[in-house]
């Protein structure tokens, strides 16, 4: 299928489409045991999409025996690596088929454009899948370099049952993010998609299946953290739980396995990451439009978003001009138009949530320089302007939280120490980006930067899954992505051998 579309295409498409409402245990859709569903709704027009079975401890018990026998079966746990290439290759190919259908299950469900579903989620998914399914069979153990009369094995073994609880800024992509790696290497697993956002993964269960998953070693458990998440973060024959989202729930799971079973935990949390620029810069007009995308891009809903403009204070005023009428082009829209920039925010909270902050930064002296209104209302959906707080210190709750909306702070630096300081002044590490002409400055502030992913003159445009992603500091514990994180499900097995 080409990457273009138009409204008549989505339109055609939508007309067709059906929204999955069930939890998938074993190979089968089924209902929650106790008959109880939740709401979805679309922040595209505040609607609601259809009920959706809310998984309760009993789903949960059942999903978890099922990855159990599944894995205990050695059904795909200890499984041909090249037969488990071959069932990731072919799921990769029907996300491929299904590309348009489960776009737009992921914006209707959670607000985001259809431009970005399409020609971004669902592409870097189906990429994610093909690059874990491609790795497993050229992967080599290795032998100790011990005493001659002996041998030792070190080998990697799955971890066992996974949880993967998973977010709604992009639904399908932070799911496969968990699923390649998890599947690739034997585990089972199951999925928690969040309440916001569960249409796609629930989706994807029966092309999993069509791909030729054996049943049991992919289950979808639909439902909210508190109840759903927080029963398989407890539970006892969980062996790892990987887990996307904010930073207060990530303290939790490491609760939730301290007072469990001491299972393994896998965090990518929040970020407050610093986009650094130098007056030095030989073309900020450039510079400009690629710090509006990360901070607007995705309405701002990203963990890794350049929230806090680092700014040299001799070039602040003209620049935050340029960043003012960049935003006027990124205006939200109707997500399903395929010409829309911004789509909607995911839910009436974090719209609230949004616009407190911005009342906020306004009560501690920030000035807000563009934006900072609700916009669309007529729509019944969540929408925001892109919002630009200039005057902003280090220490005031809109520089030092995580907002994850359309909102930036900026905030200016003399010299390369001071935007080190301030920089790195976070409780969080993500990302961080440095732009200067000055190849020492870059590589200086590059080296002193405390973040996982580091972007000198750039900001995060490719992400790829050949590069490992996580954090520093609060923004987590360990890494997606690459071959690291295949650490996350793996087991290190060390067998010595006597000669004799
Ligand atoms: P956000 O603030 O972006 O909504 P959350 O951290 O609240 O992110 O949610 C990320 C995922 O964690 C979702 O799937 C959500 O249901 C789940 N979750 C929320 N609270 C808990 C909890 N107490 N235990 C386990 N999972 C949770």
């Amino acid at each position: 299928m080409e990457n273009f579309l138009t409204k008549q295409i989505i339109q055609k498409e939508k007309e067709k489409v059906n929204y999955p409402d069930k939890i998938f245990i074993n190979g089968n859709y089924q209902n929650s045991i106790s008959g109880k569903t939740f709401d979805n709704i679309s922040p595209i027009d505040g609607k609601l999409i259809n009920k959706i079975n809310f998984s309760q401890k009993e789903d949960v018990e059942l999903a978890v025996k099922s990855a159990r026998d599944s894995f205990e079966t050695g059904v795909w746990s200890r499984s041909d690596p090249s037969h488990r290439k071959k069932v990731l290759l072919r799921f990769a190919e029907l996300l491929d088929k299904n590309r348009l259908e489960l776009s737009l299950l992921d914006t209707i469900d959670m607000g985001k454009t259809i431009n970005d579903t399409y020609n971004s989620d669902l592409p870097a998914s189906i990429d994610n899948i093909r690059w874990y399914a491609e790795i497993v069979d050229k992967i080599y153990d290795d032998i100790a370099p011990t005493p001659h009369s002996t041998l030792a094995m070190i080998t990697k073994e799955p971890i066992g049952v996974v949880a993967g609880i998973v977010p709604w800024n992009y639904p399908l992509w932070m799911a496969i993010w968990k699923i390649g790696p998890a599947l690739i290497t034997g585990n089972s697993l199951i999925l928690k998609p969040a309440e916001q956002s569960p249409l796609s993964a629930i989706r994807i269960a029966e092309l999993l299946m069509e791909a030729g998953l054996p049943e049991g070693v992919f289950n979808v458990l639909p439902g909210d953290g508190p109840i759903t998440g927080k029963s398989l973060a407890m539970h006892h024959d969980v062996d790892c739980v990987a887990f996307t989202g904010s930073g207060e729930v990530g303290k939790l799971i490491l609760q939730y396995s301290g007072k469990s079973n001491m299972k393994r935990v896998q965090l990518e949390c929040g970020g407050k990451s610093p986009n650094i620029v130098f007056a030095d810069h030989d073309n900020l007009d450039f510079v400009a439009e690629k710090s509006a995308y990360a901070i607007f891009g995705n309405q701002g809903e990203v963990c890794s978003a350049g929230s806090r403009l680092i700014i040299q204070k001799e070039i602040k005023n003209e620049f935050i001009k340029k960043l003012i009428q960049i935003s006027k082009n990124m205006m939200p829209g109707d997500p399903l138009d395929p010409q829309s920039f911004m789509g909607a925010i995911v839910d009436k909270s974090q719209l609230e949530k949004i616009d407190n902050y911005v009342i906020s930064g306004k009560n501690e002296g920030a000035k807000v320089a563009v934006g900072g209104k609700v916009d669309r209302i007529n729509t019944g959906g969540y929408y925001y302007e892109p919002t630009i707080l200039d005057d902003v210190s280090n220490d005031m709750k809109v520089a030092r939280e995580e907002i994850f909306g359309p909102v930036l702070s900026a905030i200016s630096f003399k010299d390369p120490q001071e935007a080190l300081r301030i920089s790195n002044d976070t409780e969080y590490g993500l990302a961080a980006a440095v732009w200067t002409n000055n190849i020492n400055t870059a590589h200086l502030i590059a080296k002193g930067l405390r973040a996982g992913s580091v972007y000198i003159n750039n900001y995060e445009e490719d992400v790829d899954t050949t590069i490992p992603a996580g954090g520093y500091k609060q923004s987590g514990i360990g890494r997606d992505n690459s071959y690291h994180a295949l650490d996350n499900y793996l087991q290190v097995k060390s067998t010595w051998i006597k000669l004799r």
